[in-house]
Parts: structure tokens; sequence; C-alpha cells
């Protein structure tokens, strides 16, 4: 089924953009399929001293327009498909945020929380080890994504270096700041996803003052975009993690986001902080809010609970959160949905930064890094608005129209075909 197998539902919206574009059938065949796949098998030694194995993907979608470059996330739900979905995402994510990249996917079959530290660090030095023949600064850059942090994104930059016998920063985004990571690039997906958001309300001449916020996903995306969206006026009403959520009409202030991040971090959930009402991560995506922001994981906005939202606008920080059918029940009642790959690609952009930045050795003001982000947020955002109104569609089909026009017109040039 379409919807359930993210890599179709994303094929399905690349023919769609294809035959509006009306390109030619070897040109959008060779957009359907990723160009390279890989899985390997990484044995781990645990700190018992038995040895597991698992399995770990990466999938090189499309270096047409440049590199292949994309996250790497632990998650016990890795699958090919999903994967090859998200390095199709990347693809048509860097070529809407008109960055000079292609996309790529990678993942481990693991659940992170069943490994110490130093299982972390050795599955991810073997995943490298693994990869090392088909990544690089020139080639494919992985960076963080579900699961996965600075931290992992610092041994992984050793291993590599190690193995070219000189410091490489720029094989890897997404590091510690000590290892040539970018000033801003830990909230660059959420600031990038409130840029949009704050542009796209300015379109409707609506204030962004009280607006009362779901968010679902407490992590990197989703937790920062909880701080930011207070600190521009917005009520933060529900927050989630993969153990459950916690509602408070009046709205969490920063301060009470603070000890729910510390809830968090001490008992594994934000669902352990007290005063507020405990909330399903089911029905939280159907509470009454007026922006609904899924930062957690694919099909979670589906034809069984599409009907049920009562939002006016999905900001997607999450890739693939809503599957067609779903999409096709939102248009119908009139909710915008504001794409993945427009409202979640601040972090690949900033991630464009710091690899701009290790390749030149320089280093970049946060001032510089966000106004640069800004301009690129607010720039992907009125082309797609003009592409809506010109093709009469969705922003999300709008997203696909230019970057498929885009990687088309790159694979047309670049001819062989
Ligand atoms: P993360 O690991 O930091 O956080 C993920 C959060 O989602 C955690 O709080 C986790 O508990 C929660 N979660 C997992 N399953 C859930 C479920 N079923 N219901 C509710 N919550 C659940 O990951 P992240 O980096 O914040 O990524 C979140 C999403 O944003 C992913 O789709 C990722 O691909 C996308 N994204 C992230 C970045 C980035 O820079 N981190 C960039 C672009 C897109």
């Amino acid at each position: 089924m379409a919807g359930e197998n993210p890599f179709e539902s994303m094929r399905e919206l690349v023919r769609e953009a294809a035959q509006t574009l009306k390109l030619e059938t070897g040109i959008l065949e060779h957009l359907l399929v990723p160009e390279r796949v890989i899985h390997v098998s990484l044995p781990l030694r645990r700190d018992t001293g038995e040895v597991n194995i698992y399995q770990g993907y990466r999938v090189q979608y499309s270096n047409v327009r440049g590199p292949y470059k994309g996250g790497l996330r632990f998650h016990p739900d890795v699958n090919e498909n999903e994967i090859k979905a998200l390095a199709g995402w990347m693809t048509w994510k860097c070529a809407v945020a008109d960055i000079p990249y292609g996309g790529s996917k990678g993942g481990i079959v693991v659940d992170p929380k069943t490994l110490s530290a130093a299982e972390k660090e050795r599955l991810s030095r073997t995943f490298v080890r693994a990869l090392a023949s088909v990544i690089g600064p020139r080639r494919d850059i992985p960076a963080p994504d579900v699961n996965t942090n600075s931290q992992i994104m610092a041994w992984m930059v050793d291993e590599y270096s190690q193995l070219q016998g000189e410091f490489t920063p720029g094989v890897i985004t997404g590091k510690p700041l000590e290892l040539g990571g970018s000033l801003g690039r830990d909230i660059a997906t959420a600031q990038g996803g409130v840029e949009v958001l704050l542009a796209y309300l300015k379109t409707l001449k609506r204030s962004a003052q009280s607006l009362r916020v779901v968010i679902q996903g407490f992590g990197n995306a989703g937790e920062h975009a909880a701080q930011i969206l207070t600190l521009k006026g917005m009520k933060i009403i529900a927050v989630s993690d993969s153990k459950g959520g916690i509602y408070a009409t009046e709205g969490f202030n920063l301060e009470t986001l603070a000890t729910i991040k510390k809830a968090k971090q001490t008992h594994g959930s934000v669902s352990a902080f007290e005063k507020s009402r405990k909330i399903s991560n089911t029905d939280l995506l159907e509470l009454e809010t007026d922006i609904l922001i899924p930062a957690a994981l694919e099909n979670q906005i589906t034809r069984e609970n599409a009907a049920r939202i009562k939002t006016s606008i999905i900001l997607e920080l999450a890739n693939g959160p809503t599957t067609p059918e779903a999409d096709a029940i939102l248009a119908r009642k009139n909710v915008t949905v504001i794409p993945d790959i427009l409202a979640n690609s601040g972090g690949v952009t900033v991630s464009y930064f710091e690899w701009v930045q290790n390749l030149t050795g320089d280093s970049w003001t946060r001032e510089l890094v966000f106004e640069r982000l800004t301009q690129k947020m607010e720039q992907a955002l009125a082309t797609l608005l003009v592409t809506a109104k010109r093709h009469q569609t969705s922003l999300r089909k709008a997203a696909y129209l230019v970057a498929i026009e885009r990687v088309a017109r790159a694979l047309k040039m670049r001819g062989g075909l």
C-alpha cells in the first residue's frame, strides 16, 4: 500500500511532478530509483564479550547536483524502503533549498537504548569502516538524524580521519564545534522551520502571537522548535516523545520547557513531567490547535486520523510524517501543509554552511549563519508559493515540481543517458 511504504509514497509524488513537467520517460525512470543501495552487516563486541551482528544501510539516491548528502539514524524500525525514501527526500530537499548536493541517507537497525556509550562508539566506528570507500567530503557526507548526535558524529569523523591519515572534518556535518562544527547547526532544523512558518504567516497577514502549537517528538527538531516558537510568542500546548505526551491548555513557558527537558533526560520521557495532563501520541495529533508540528517519524498522519486533525497549518519538521492519502483529506479540509522537504531543510542548509567552512578553513559567526539561513528559507518558500499559485496546487506538489525540474535539468546537462 503506497501510504504505508514511504518509498512508494515518494515515487508517487515524483511521477506526478514529472507528468506536469512533461519529463521524458528516461529521465523519470532515472529519478525513480536510487543510484546505489549499500547493505552492510556490522559486528559489535558487547561489553559482556558477546558478539552481535547489526544491519546497516546507506542509500545514495542521486549525486547529479553535487555530492550525496544525508543523515544516519539508529532505530529498530530502520529498513531498506524507509532509507530509500529518506535518501530520495534528501535529493529533493537539497534541490528545493538550492544547495549543491545530491541526496543520501543511512541507518542501523538498532535500539540505541540497549547499548552502552562504549558500545555505541564501537558500532559507530564499525559503520564508518564499512562505508569508508563510499563516503568522503566530495563523495557522500553523513550527518545526525534520529537517535544520533554530535558525539556520534565526532567518533565517526575521528574514525574516517584515522583511515585517511589526515583530519577530514568535511566528511561529516553536525559535528561538535571543537571538531569543525558550525555555530547554529544544533538548532538549524527548528530555526529554519520557524523562519518558513513566520514567513508563511506573514503572507496570510496573521500574527504569530499566542498561536497554539502541538509538537509530536521532543528531540533535536521538536525541542528546539518548542523553545524558538515560545520566544516568538506562540503557545506550546502539547509535546510528546516515543513514550507519550503531555498537554496544558494554558501552554508551557520557557521555564517549564526546561523542566520538561530535564524530566526527559532523567526519566527518559517528557511524560515524566508531573504538572500536566498526560496524552497519548494518537490523541495529541488530534488536539485542537493552530499549528501542528510532527517532529518524530514517518507515517504519523494517515487516512485513519487525517479527518480528525484539528489545525489549520501543519509544519512538517519530521521527514514523511503525512501519507499521500492523508494529504488529500487535509487538502479537502483546507489545512495547509508546509512540506518536509521545505520545512526541515534548515538542517541540511546549515550542514552545507558547515561543510563550506570546513573546505575553506573559515569559521562563520552565528549571526552570519542565521542571516544566510533566513535568506535561503525565505527564498525557497517564495519560489514554492509562486509555483503553487501558477499550477493551482499544494505547497508539497509545488516543492516536488521545483525539485524535480532542477534535478532533471542538471541530469540533462550532464548527459550520458
Ligand atoms: P531525535 O532522535 O533527536 O528525536 C526524535 C524524537 O521523536 C524523540 O523525542 C523520540 O522520543 C520521538 N519519537 C520517536 N518515535 C515517536 C513516536 N512514535 N511518537 C512520538 N514521538 C516519537 O531526532 P530528530 O533529529 O529530532 O529527528 C526527528 C525528525 O526530524 C526525523 O523525521 C528526522 O528525519 C527529521 N529531521 C531532523 C533533522 C535534524 O537536523 N536533526 C533534519 C531534518 C529532518
